[in-house]
């Protein structure tokens, strides 16, 4: 079928998104426990593209020809590395495309979703965590990994908040969400049903400690009780909405255990990056 495509349509219809591209955010010096995430990318790429697996998503999209823009080099000073973020991400939706990292701490999702909102008006974000990181400001850093949903709900960069995964909220982190108007399925209610509910242009934010420490140790703050990888992939898939970019973050390879994270970390960039290539018109 020449000029044709001949990628199999995905189940769930996304329409109209532009193509993702790849970005390495090697930053961890806004974690308050454990540093060591910014190590993570060059280690997630390693096991995405490990000779273990083959480029096909479960939908069968291959990544294959996923655009790659490397990693990004960062001053040490947080405001510049921040700035150096945003202009980033900035440079990937001026060239059309979309944004999709490996973090670094979730602190990187700050700058990131201020260029996504700056491009392209409030999102609707998705987040899957263990804390909401709403904190006004934590160790007195307003722009510590444990805050970033304070500064982008402050800035009006998100038109809604939908958290997922949540168990370890605390009664600031219950004020702020009340505050900002967070939408938080907690582990609680997910366990009884409730799914996201989103559409619109999506942001998706995955912190890997989200997930339940027995399928991905590899992370600072380690809570147990969270969500297996299928429940991810599923909700990468299934979750309504375009997907205008995505974050994979805290992977911390000190933390890990024989790779696993990574590998994890890996199918999860996977994923998201072939969710938004199916998308994509051609
Ligand atoms: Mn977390
Ligand atoms: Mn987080």
């Amino acid at each position: 079928m020449p000029g044709q495509s001949r990628r199999p349509r995905s189940g769930a219809v996304h329409a109209g998104a532009p193509s993702p591209r790849l970005i390495g955010i090697p930053w961890d010096a806004s974690s308050s426990y454990k540093r060591g995430a910014a190590a993570a990318p060059p280690l997630v790429r390693q096991a995405l593209r490990s000779d273990a697996g083959n480029p096909f998503t479960e939908r069968l999209t291959s990544i294959a020809g996923l655009s790659d823009a490397g990693e990004l080099s960062l001053p040490p000073d947080p405001a510049d590395a921040r700035a150096a973020i945003e202009r980033a991400v900035a440079a990937i939706l001026a060239d059309g495309l979309r944004p999709l990292s490996i973090g670094g701490d979730h602190s990187v999702t700050y700058p990131i979703v201020r260029a996504v909102g700056r491009a392209l008006g409030p999102v609707t974000i998705l987040h899957v965590d263990a804390h909401p990181d709403l904190y006004d400001a934590y160790d007195g850093d307003r722009y510590s990994h444990a805050c970033p949903f304070a500064r982008i709900m402050e800035e009006g960069l998100a038109s809604r908040l939908v958290q997922v995964g949540i168990r370890a909220m605390n009664d600031h982190g219950r004020d702020q969400a009340e505050r900002f108007g967070v939408e938080v399925i907690d582990m609680r209610a997910w366990q009884s049903g409730t799914r996201p509910d989103v559409s619109g242009n999506v942001y998706l934010s995955i912190d890997l400690d989200g997930l339940d420490p027995a399928f991905a140790p590899g992370v600072a703050h380690p809570e147990p009780g969270g969500l297996m990888t299928r429940e991810v992939v599923d909700l990468i898939h299934d979750t309504g909405g375009t997907l205008v970019g995505a974050d994979i973050v805290e992977y911390n390879p000190g933390e890990d255990i024989g790779g696993v994270t990574a590998t994890v970390a890996a199918k999860l960039v996977k994923e998201v990056a072939g969710r938004m290539l199916a998308a994509t018109p051609r």
